[in-house]
């Protein structure tokens, strides 16, 4: 299987925010995983072009569940692919919580993204409460079961495994937590798709760094990692990119 190093800007990055794709390719020209840049919505059709001939690929940070239609401000997952997108981030904390998110609607809009020929990343994380109260593992099966497509192939789909007081926070689980989250997400996800899931992308995000990078990489069924603040300057990008591409 081929990792990925995926990287979030969230709402940040203007058109000068593009030298930073130049100066990640120049230092990444031939990692050996898959490399991905999340931008506003805004810049994908720039970056698109700037990654082209490159190893870089680029992505959406959301996607509408319907391909057209009166839904002022959103944007389909066709859309999102016209402009040059290959992948598409689903259900990441920010949205579930900002926009009141549901495990339905991300498994509609993963749904919709990957009928439109985009690779679906679907985020799941438990809150620190949860954490705190022991319900981890409960909290993100039920989320896998209900925001992933049980039709999905691997080609298709990719899990981030997120806690919510990990994201940028500068604080991360101990190494023996995330084995644990993602030996669990390997196995719910084989009950819920099949065989396919062997295959499946399982990413850590929340607070990873060029300084913490290799660690998380040598865990078991870790196969890359959803990084936001690190993501965003080439200098913190690419020694990550490294660290997987040596992992
Ligand atoms: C994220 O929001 O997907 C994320 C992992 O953020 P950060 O790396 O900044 O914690």
């Amino acid at each position: 299987m081929r990792k990925l190093a995926a990287g979030n800007w969230k709402m940040n990055g203007t058109a000068a925010s593009l030298a930073e794709v130049a100066a990640l390719i120049a230092a990444q020209p031939d990692p050996a995983c898959e490399m991905l840049l999340c931008p506003p919505a805004t810049l994908i059709s720039a970056m698109a072009q700037a990654a082209r001939g490159s190893a870089l690929q680029v992505g959406g940070q959301d996607c509408h569940p319907k391909t057209s239609g009166a839904h002022t401000g959103d944007l389909s997952a066709p859309i999102l692919a016209d402009a040059g997108a290959t992948h598409v981030i689903l259900g990441h904390s920010e949205r579930r919580a900002d926009h009141g998110e549901t495990d339905a609607l991300v498994r509609a809009k993963a749904e919709a993204a990957i009928a439109a020929g985009l690779v679906a990343i679907v985020c799941l994380g438990e809150t620190e409460a949860q954490r705190d109260a022991g319900d981890t593992l409960q909290v993100i099966g039920a989320q896998l079961t209900g925001s992933v497509p049980p039709a999905a192939t691997a080609a298709q789909l990719v899990i981030a495994y997120e806690p919510v007081w990990a994201i940028g926070t500068g604080r991360t689980p101990t190494p023996d937590q995330i084995a644990e989250v993602h030996a669990f997400l390997r196995a719910r996800l084989a009950d819920h798709i099949g065989a396919e899931a062997a295959k499946v992308r399982l990413l850590y995000g929340g607070s990873v760094k060029p300084s913490n990078a290799a660690e998380i990489f040598a865990l078991p069924h870790v196969d890359g990692a959803l990084v936001g603040g690190a993501s965003l300057k080439a200098a913190d990008f690419a020694p990550i990119v490294a660290a997987l591409s040596a992992a």
